[in-house]
């Protein structure tokens, strides 16, 4: 068993750190923040050109670097610790996973090098506006014409859809059978006729997109996985998402509260204190140093499960629901330790942290939402993990 980093792995992780501390200036995480679009084309190049950006599986077929998978966990961990703006980044690799699984030779060569070369991006469409968690039960609609397909229909929380050169999209395909038998995936350009997608603004200031498809017409060449397979292909991406870590939010989150509570502060009555000599608040420290030690060992597990050939099936999602639920445990204890200057606002000069705690509180909410909510991450683990009856 190997806890610690290897002096070449340290090595890197002290590369990835600098670079990203050089490159994540006052100014471009003000710009991030009040544009709420977590995509940087500048940033990714940056990586790109580094060889950081490409995951190992499938580095190989692009010709790009080919790091071992704990290499990329490392990078991926300081990306995130440094809040990088890379959800666009992320979800086009997980469709380039996809691509590579179950795309044809004709996609893997046109969309495969761009994408992996941050040229290209990919936004989801899973979510429907009456369908979230039961995924399965999309209603928008494709429908074959000659060598085309007609798609009609909309999409919820299409992240970044509106900046996306593509939109991963599952459709409905034939009606007449059980709701999972019926379902085909599309790789629709959102340049084609037809798209529209409308700004929707979440709590943490993100901006989300409600995406349109009107008589919306794609080539055959478009489709990826066989027509009506689209269930076992979107399943491909789900266990990438679900199997997602966000402890790297909450090592960032007790290092500026460690930062806060070595400060000392003068309160009304001319007393001289600082936080940290107080028991109570290193008692709250240790916990949350304690949960950012569990969540990246569950993260650890799945790394290791997928370096056996093995699905982390349940371990997946045990590292999403853990490390995102101790990030909203956390992030509301240290809010309640600061009092109320924890609440003053991001990017507001004489907060506490620059007022990285009020963002972060408003930023964990979601985090228990998407890539799959707290209830059906628990459900996948009591079913697929634990072999319990389904209810
Ligand atoms: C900021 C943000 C960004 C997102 N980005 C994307 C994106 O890019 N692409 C995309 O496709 N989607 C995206 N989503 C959508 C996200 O995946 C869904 O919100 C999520 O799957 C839940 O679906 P829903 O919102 O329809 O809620 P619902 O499924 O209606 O759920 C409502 C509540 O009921 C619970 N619930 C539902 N079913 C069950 C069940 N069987 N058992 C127990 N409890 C249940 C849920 O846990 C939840 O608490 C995003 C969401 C947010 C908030």
């Amino acid at each position: 068993m190997q806890f610690t980093d290897s002096p070449e792995l340290a090595q890197l992780r002290t590369e990835v750190r600098d670079h990203l501390t050089e490159v994540m200036t006052p100014e471009r995480r003000e710009r991030i923040y009040r544009s709420g679009v977590s995509h940087d084309k500048d940033l990714i190049a940056g990586l790109v050109d580094r060889g950081w950006f490409v995951p190992p599986h499938l580095a190989e077929a692009v010709g790009a670097p080919v790091r071992t998978a704990v290499e990329q966990s490392a990078i991926d961990a300081e990306l995130m610790y440094a809040d990088a703006p890379t959800y666009l980044s992320a979800t086009t690799m997980m469709v380039a996973s996809v691509i590579h699984h179950a795309g044809t030779d004709e996609m893997k060569e046109r969309i495969l090098g761009p994408a992996l070369g941050g040229e290209v991006t990919i936004a989801l469409g899973f979510t429907e506006p009456e369908s979230g968690s039961d995924v399965a039960a999309a209603a928008t609609r494709a429908v074959r014409d000659g060598d085309d397909w007609v798609i009609n229909g909309s999409k919820m929380f299409t992240t970044n859809g509106h900046i996306a050169d593509y939109v991963f999209l599952l459709a409905r395909t034939d009606p007449t059978v059980p709701k999972h038998k019926g379902l085909t995936m599309f790789l629709v350009p959102m340049d084609t006729p037809g798209c529209d997608a409308q700004a929707v603004w979440t709590l943490s200031g993100e901006r989300t997109n409600i995406t349109f498809y009107s008589d919306v017409r794609i080539g055959d060449e478009q489709r990826i996985g066989d027509v009506n397979a689209g269930w076992s292909v979107l399943n491909i991406a789900l266990v990438d998402e679900h199997a997602s870590s966000w402890g790297p939010h909450l090592a960032r989150l007790l290092h500026h509260a460690e930062a806060w509570a070595h400060e000392k502060r003068v309160d009304d009555q001319g007393v001289t204190a600082t936080p940290i000599d107080d028991p109570a608040t290193r008692r709250r420290l240790a916990r949350i140093a304690m949960e950012v030690e569990v969540s990246d060992l569950l993260q650890q597990r799945c790394l290791w499960m997928s370096g056996n050939g093995d699905m982390p099936i349940a371990e997946g999602p045990m590292s999403k629901l853990y490390s995102t639920e101790a990030l909203e445990r956390a992030t509301e204890d240290v809010v309640e330790m600061v009092g109320p200057d924890g609440l003053r606002s991001y990017l507001e000069p004489t907060a506490p942290e620059d007022g990285m705690f009020e963002q972060t509180m408003r930023f964990s909410l979601g985090t228990t939402i998407y890539a799959g909510t707290s209830e059906v991450q628990r459900t996948i683990i009591a079913q697929r993990g634990l072999k319990l009856p389904r209810t």
